[in-house]
Protein backbone atom coordinates (compact mmCIF):
# COMPACT_ATOMS: atom_id res chain seq x y z
CA UNK A 1 0.00 0.00 0.00
CA UNK A 2 1.36 3.42 -1.10
CA UNK A 3 2.28 5.75 1.83
CA UNK A 4 0.95 9.08 1.38
CA UNK A 5 3.76 12.10 1.52
CA UNK A 6 3.36 12.64 4.56
CA UNK A 7 5.99 14.31 5.87
CA UNK A 8 4.40 17.10 4.42
CA UNK A 9 1.87 17.41 7.23
CA UNK A 10 1.08 16.54 10.26
CA UNK A 11 1.59 13.28 11.98
CA UNK A 12 -1.73 13.44 13.92
CA UNK A 13 -3.58 14.10 10.78
CA UNK A 14 -6.84 12.44 12.28
CA UNK A 15 -8.66 10.19 10.68
CA UNK A 16 -12.27 11.46 11.78
CA UNK A 17 -12.39 14.66 10.30
CA UNK A 18 -11.38 18.16 9.95
CA UNK A 19 -10.50 20.35 12.45
CA UNK A 20 -12.76 23.21 11.78
CA UNK A 21 -16.61 22.67 11.72
CA UNK A 22 -18.77 22.47 8.31
CA UNK A 23 -19.88 25.79 9.27
CA UNK A 24 -16.77 27.85 9.45
CA UNK A 25 -15.34 25.90 6.35
CA UNK A 26 -18.32 27.33 4.50
CA UNK A 27 -17.81 30.59 5.91
CA UNK A 28 -14.32 30.99 4.75
CA UNK A 29 -15.23 29.53 1.54
CA UNK A 30 -17.98 32.20 1.26
CA UNK A 31 -15.48 34.79 2.11
CA UNK A 32 -13.02 32.85 -0.95
CA UNK A 33 -15.53 33.44 -3.52
CA UNK A 34 -16.23 36.95 -2.12
CA UNK A 35 -12.67 37.57 -3.03
CA UNK A 36 -12.65 35.93 -5.90
CA UNK A 37 -15.43 37.77 -7.80
CA UNK A 38 -13.78 40.95 -6.44
CA UNK A 39 -10.98 40.29 -8.65
CA UNK A 40 -13.29 39.96 -11.71
CA UNK A 41 -10.41 37.45 -13.57
CA UNK A 42 -12.99 34.97 -14.42
CA UNK A 43 -12.57 31.11 -14.23
CA UNK A 44 -10.59 30.75 -17.10
CA UNK A 45 -6.60 30.79 -16.85
CA UNK A 46 -5.00 32.14 -19.89
CA UNK A 47 -1.08 31.07 -21.17
CA UNK A 48 0.42 34.14 -20.97
CA UNK A 49 -0.74 34.50 -16.97
CA UNK A 50 0.67 31.31 -16.37
CA UNK A 51 3.53 32.16 -18.01
CA UNK A 52 4.62 33.71 -15.41
CA UNK A 53 2.39 33.44 -12.18
CA UNK A 54 4.78 35.71 -10.06
CA UNK A 55 3.83 38.86 -12.19
CA UNK A 56 0.40 40.50 -10.42
CA UNK A 57 -0.33 40.57 -7.42
CA UNK A 58 -4.13 40.78 -7.70
CA UNK A 59 -3.62 37.66 -10.22
CA UNK A 60 -1.72 35.44 -7.33
CA UNK A 61 -4.02 36.60 -4.54
CA UNK A 62 -7.20 35.62 -6.87
CA UNK A 63 -4.67 32.01 -7.89
CA UNK A 64 -4.65 32.14 -3.38
CA UNK A 65 -8.30 32.24 -3.00
CA UNK A 66 -9.24 30.17 -6.15
CA UNK A 67 -7.18 27.38 -4.18
CA UNK A 68 -9.16 27.44 -1.10
CA UNK A 69 -12.55 27.32 -3.06
CA UNK A 70 -11.84 24.29 -5.24
CA UNK A 71 -10.66 22.83 -1.87
CA UNK A 72 -13.01 23.58 0.18
CA UNK A 73 -15.95 22.51 -1.98
CA UNK A 74 -14.65 19.48 -2.50
CA UNK A 75 -14.36 18.82 1.38
CA UNK A 76 -18.07 20.67 1.93
CA UNK A 77 -19.73 17.74 -0.75
CA UNK A 78 -20.03 20.17 -3.56
CA UNK A 79 -17.97 18.91 -5.83
CA UNK A 80 -17.46 15.40 -6.22
CA UNK A 81 -13.87 14.95 -7.41
CA UNK A 82 -10.72 16.48 -5.65
CA UNK A 83 -9.41 19.71 -7.72
CA UNK A 84 -5.59 18.28 -8.13
CA UNK A 85 -5.81 14.53 -8.78
CA UNK A 86 -9.56 14.02 -9.32
CA UNK A 87 -10.10 11.69 -6.27
CA UNK A 88 -13.48 10.52 -6.18
CA UNK A 89 -15.35 11.04 -2.86
CA UNK A 90 -18.26 13.04 -2.07
CA UNK A 91 -17.54 13.99 1.39
CA UNK A 92 -13.35 13.40 1.36
CA UNK A 93 -11.54 11.85 4.42
CA UNK A 94 -8.66 13.76 5.29
CA UNK A 95 -7.07 10.61 3.43
CA UNK A 96 -8.34 11.30 0.83
CA UNK A 97 -7.71 15.29 1.03
CA UNK A 98 -3.71 14.01 1.55
CA UNK A 99 -3.75 11.31 -1.25
CA UNK A 100 -5.51 14.24 -3.83
CA UNK A 101 -2.72 16.71 -3.00
CA UNK A 102 0.31 14.19 -3.51
CA UNK A 103 1.63 16.19 -6.04
CA UNK A 104 1.74 19.73 -4.10
CA UNK A 105 4.91 20.44 -3.79
CA UNK A 106 5.71 20.32 -7.26
CA UNK A 107 2.90 22.54 -7.90
CA UNK A 108 3.56 24.84 -5.58
CA UNK A 109 7.70 25.22 -7.00
CA UNK A 110 6.04 26.01 -10.44
CA UNK A 111 6.61 29.31 -12.02
CA UNK A 112 9.77 30.48 -10.74
CA UNK A 113 12.24 28.90 -13.89
CA UNK A 114 9.18 27.37 -16.06
CA UNK A 115 5.88 28.00 -16.96
CA UNK A 116 2.93 26.45 -14.95
CA UNK A 117 2.47 22.58 -16.29
CA UNK A 118 -0.73 22.13 -18.29
CA UNK A 119 -3.26 20.52 -16.51
CA UNK A 120 -2.09 21.90 -12.75
CA UNK A 121 -2.96 24.98 -11.35
CA UNK A 122 -0.73 27.91 -10.49
CA UNK A 123 1.63 27.47 -7.56
CA UNK A 124 -0.35 29.87 -5.38
CA UNK A 125 -3.33 28.04 -5.60
CA UNK A 126 -1.34 24.81 -4.52
CA UNK A 127 -0.08 27.12 -1.55
CA UNK A 128 -3.06 28.26 -0.50
CA UNK A 129 -4.37 24.41 -0.70
CA UNK A 130 -1.55 23.12 1.31
CA UNK A 131 -2.13 26.22 4.14
CA UNK A 132 -5.91 25.00 3.61
CA UNK A 133 -4.96 21.61 5.04
CA UNK A 134 -3.19 22.69 7.50
CA UNK A 135 -5.78 24.73 8.77
CA UNK A 136 -8.39 21.57 8.28
CA UNK A 137 -5.61 19.51 10.33
CA UNK A 138 -5.83 21.66 13.05
CA UNK A 139 -2.38 22.44 12.75
CA UNK A 140 -3.13 26.24 12.69
CA UNK A 141 -6.69 27.87 13.63
CA UNK A 142 -5.60 31.15 11.23
CA UNK A 143 -8.02 29.90 8.21
CA UNK A 144 -6.72 30.71 4.81
CA UNK A 145 -8.32 33.73 3.96
CA UNK A 146 -8.58 36.49 6.09
CA UNK A 147 -11.63 38.72 7.33
CA UNK A 148 -10.83 40.76 3.76
CA UNK A 149 -11.53 38.08 1.74
CA UNK A 150 -7.62 38.18 1.13
CA UNK A 151 -5.34 34.91 0.68
CA UNK A 152 -1.47 35.30 2.13
CA UNK A 153 0.59 38.15 -0.19
CA UNK A 154 -2.79 40.66 -0.15
CA UNK A 155 -3.03 40.83 3.50
CA UNK A 156 -0.93 42.11 6.51
CA UNK A 157 -3.55 40.92 9.01
CA UNK A 158 -2.35 37.48 8.21
CA UNK A 159 1.15 38.57 8.79
CA UNK A 160 -0.21 39.68 12.33
CA UNK A 161 -1.57 36.55 13.10
CA UNK A 162 0.87 34.69 12.31
CA UNK A 163 3.22 36.04 14.28
CA UNK A 164 0.84 36.27 17.36
CA UNK A 165 0.19 32.69 16.77
CA UNK A 166 4.56 31.67 16.90
CA UNK A 167 4.01 30.12 13.40
ZN1 LIG B 1 -6.93 40.75 6.07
Amino acid sequence: MAIVRAAAYSAGMDEEGFAPSDAEMRRVLELARAGIARYGFGEELHPEDLARPWGNARWQDNAWLRGVRDLLEWVLGERACGPLRGTPAVRPTPYDVYRDLGDIDEIMRQGSRCPVRPGWPPPQSGEAMDATVHWLDGDTDIPPVCEHALGAYQCGCQDLAWMSAGG
